[in-house]
């Protein structure tokens, strides 16, 4: 009798657990459910006004309005159109969340009513159409959305949250000028950093994110390579800087497969070279523009530094002095640290994750070789971690077609790309609303 008491017992603790949790995703839900229509208006609202980066004006101004509306304490101007809204909810951990802001110069090929027509004036001065081709939009709705749930559901956690709305994120510009101008002195300093980002390979419904190093840092910069000119007839009085350009290409390319190991993602791009004007003319000089993506910090610095001794090496083979030596050139300013998904916030954040869509639901995808932002926030405050997390956005069919061989989807950054709305807004919702609770209340 007594055990069958206590496995009564048992069996109620673990189903009221197992029920107070799908209670709290039913709560989530419903609050969704009451506000989709008015966060489908505001996507598409987004979506057929976007603004170029660093011009993110209007946007900014009505993410503000929207976070206003719920109560946050909004600060525009952080960081040119950047804005920063602080929700106050009692003692508890400070959990700040990005939300991207801008658009791409490029016209919008999807047909929808609600397309973008927009058009805009690059930093060159040439009249550009606009389009949200990398989500952006929805993560600014995303944004909302999980505002509007945390707001209705606050006595189900107490803590502070930071929303900021980022811009010129596809320039790689604006985390950087929003820590500048005090993003982490003047408002609350988190213990936890969330942002998502929309994923066109993965189906609507999705979520997933790799642990440690996700997203490269990128360097990009110059090579310039200085020899003597002269007459091509006569290349035994010249130092060619053709030549040694060509032979510092496979240099370098060859340095990424010797030494660097293959199990630690390194990469270099040469993507342009460009010297002389004649076939019979050896030029002064050629210049080449070179990327680095690398996600380990130490193994980009080796690589910088090997990089410069093969520069050296070239110079002295050549006899040249050593102001005449090739140089390296990386431009600060166009720089972008790794994001690294802090791997204990992360196995809390996946269990989450696992927990509101199902284990089959929550994917681990390897990591990227482009660059996020985001990983600015790392970089500056290594000691918060933080986790960026991927969301589907093309309809499972649609996943199936293209394995198939029967579809090509487009991803992000094409003229045709448009994330399947409903599922994937109220994905982002329930997952960074779910994790932010959790991260809140110590699960
Ligand atoms: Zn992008
Ligand atoms: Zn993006």
């Amino acid at each position: 009798m007594k055990n069958f008491i206590s496995v009564f017992i048992f069996l109620f603790v673990i189903s009221s657990k197992a029920f107070g949790q799908s209670d709290a995703v039913n709560d989530i839900n419903n609050i969704i459910d009451d506000h989709f229509e008015s966060l489908e208006v505001l996507y598409k609202h987004f979506h057929a006004n976007p603004e170029l980066s660093l011009q993110e004006e209007n946007t900014s101004h009505r993410l503000a309005e929207e976070l206003r509306h719920l109560g946050f304490s909004v600060t525009e101007q952080v960081g040119g159109y950047g804005i920063a809204g602080v929700y106050e909810n009692g003692d508890g951990p400070v959990i700040l969340v990005r939300s991207d802001m801008d658009a791409l110069p490029m016209r919008e090929e999807t047909g929808v009513p609600f397309a973008s027509s927009a058009t805009a004036v690059t930093i060159d001065g040439s009249e550009t159409y606009v389009m949200h081709a990398c989500g952006h939009d929805m993560h600014m709705t995303t944004m909302v959305g999980t505002a509007k749930v945390l707001v209705q559901l606050r006595d189900q956690w107490s803590g502070t949250l930071v929303f900021i709305g980022q811009p010129a994120e596809e320039l790689f510009l604006g985390a950087r000028a929003m820590i500048k101008d005090g993003l982490f002195e003047r408002f609350p300093q988190p213990d936890y950093m969330l942002a998502l980002h929309v994923d066109s390979a993965m189906p609507s419904g999705q979520v997933g994110f790799s642990s440690g190093y996700a997203y490269a840092n990128v360097d990009m910069g110059e090579i310039v390579v200085k020899g003597r000119g002269g007459h091509g007839a006569y290349p035994n009085y010249t130092v060619d800087p053709v030549v040694m350009a060509s032979r510092i290409v496979l240099d370098l390319h060859t340095m990424i497969s010797r030494e660097i190991s293959a199990t630690d993602p390194a990469n270099i791009s040469i993507g342009s070279i460009r010297g002389g004007s004649s076939a019979n003319i050896i030029p002064n000089e050629v210049r080449m523009e070179i990327a680095l993506n690398v996600h380990n910090e130490n193994t980009r610095e080796r690589l910088i530094r090997r990089i410069e001794e093969k520069l050296k090496a070239a110079g002295i083979a050549e006899g040249l002095s050593e102001d005449e030596w090739p140089q390296l050139i990386l431009n600060d300013e166009t720089r972008v640290a790794s994001v690294y998904n802090d791997p204990e916030m992360g196995e809390r954040v996946r269990h989450t994750f696992q927990r509101v869509l199902g284990p089959e639901n929550v994917y681990e995808p390897l990591p990227f070789m482009y660059g996020e932002d985001f990983g600015e926030y790392n970089h500056a405050m290594p000691d918060i971690p933080g986790i960026l997390f991927g969301v589907g956005s093309i309809p499972p069919e649609d996943i199936k077609a293209a394995e198939a061989g029967l579809k090509e989807i487009p991803t992000t950054h094409s003229p045709l790309y448009l994330p399947d709305l409903e599922p994937t807004l109220r994905t982002g919702i329930l997952t960074m609303s779910s994790a932010i609770i959790d991260l809140m209340n110590g699960n």
